[in-house]
């Protein structure tokens, strides 16, 4: 199975609307993952048919026992993260601040435990072009780097067998980042004629390199700021990465969004036709990448 993760430096590249096409056009058996747990929108996309739904139970936060609380104010006053609140003569966490660090725990044994708590839900789905394993994260909760690792997770055991594993990556170079390209043969980073999408795709790039994955690039809306594609080419090339695809902003890749489709859907779509070139590139990719394991 060849793993590859569609990632960004940054939100609203089109990152998910070219994994959502590459899984229309890619050949052969895949999986797909949805490691953008924040924001998962690839099911936007792909209209899945959930199969089965899983608990994730991030860490543990801290839980006080009323029985055995004295309102001596002793965890509060410990607490860093100012997640003990005192409600009259109650004290209690918020666990959308506590961050599991257990010092309250030293502080009062007594009254104070490490529980495990749900904090979302893995889903198992059937979608056209294969199983899609996507996740929610109950709002304000931390761990989506552990959720990411259970998201692969999943897709890896279920689907075992296929030959593609395609992940629509979170943006950024957080824990999500590293926990989704962490054992990935292949990044493709979509980025953008920007100053700033220039400036995340170097970041992007510079963390990818730590998991030495083959790094390639492509230029959404690349024709809204020519000069600055030139840049983003230059710096590719004087970095050796190539650049498989180049898409030009096309208004009919919004009414896909709007109507929920991949926009390969629109074959007259300039955005749908340059994709095709990016996927037969991103083929070739494969071809070379399965030699040279032989
Ligand atoms: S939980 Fe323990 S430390 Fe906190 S107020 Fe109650 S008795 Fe004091
Ligand atoms: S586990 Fe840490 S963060 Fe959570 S309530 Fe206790 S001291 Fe605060």
């Amino acid at each position: 199975m060849i793993r590859i993760a569609v990632i960004s430096g940054k939100g609203g590249t089109g990152k998910t609307m070219i994994t959502a096409a590459l899984a229309q056009l890619l050949p052969g058996g895949l999986v797909l993952a949805d490691c953008d747990v924040d924001a998962a929108n690839l099911e936007l996309l792909l209209s899945p048919k959930i199969i089965r739904t899983e608990p994730f139970i991030g860490m543990k936060t801290a839980v006080i026992d009323p029985a055995f609380c004295n309102q001596c104010g002793e965890c509060m006053d410990h607490c860093r993260f100012n997640a003990i609140e005192r409600d009259g003569d109650i004290y209690r966490v918020n666990p959308l601040r506590c961050e599991g660090c257990a010092v309250c725990v030293h502080v009062c044994p007594i009254a104070i435990t490490m529980q495990p708590r749900q904090t979302g839900e893995v889903m198992y789905s059937d979608t056209e072009p294969g199983h899609l394993v996507h996740a929610r994260l109950v709002p304000g909760a931390g761990n989506s780097g552990l959720l990411v690792h259970a998201v692969k997770k999943t897709a890896m055991e279920q689907d075992r067998n296929c030959d593609l594993f395609l992940i629509d990556g979170p943006p950024g170079t957080g824990c999500p980042l590293i926990s989704t390209i962490s054992g990935v043969d292949i990044v493709l980073v979509v980025t953008e004629p920007s100053v700033s999408g220039l400036h995340d795709l170097k970041r992007v790039v510079a963390v990818c390199r730590q998991f030495r994955p083959r790094v390639l690039v492509a230029i959404n809306r690349f024709d809204l700021e020519q000069s600055l594609t030139e840049v983003i080419q230059f710096w590719c090339i004087e970095e050796n990465i190539p650049i498989i695809g180049k898409i030009p902003f096309d208004p009919m890749v919004i009414e896909s969004v709007r109507n929920g489709v991949p926009v390969t859907f629109m074959p007259t779509s300039p955005a749908a036709q340059a994709i095709q070139i990016l996927e037969s590139n991103l083929e070739q990719e494969l071809r070379y990448y399965r030699d040279q394991r032989k």
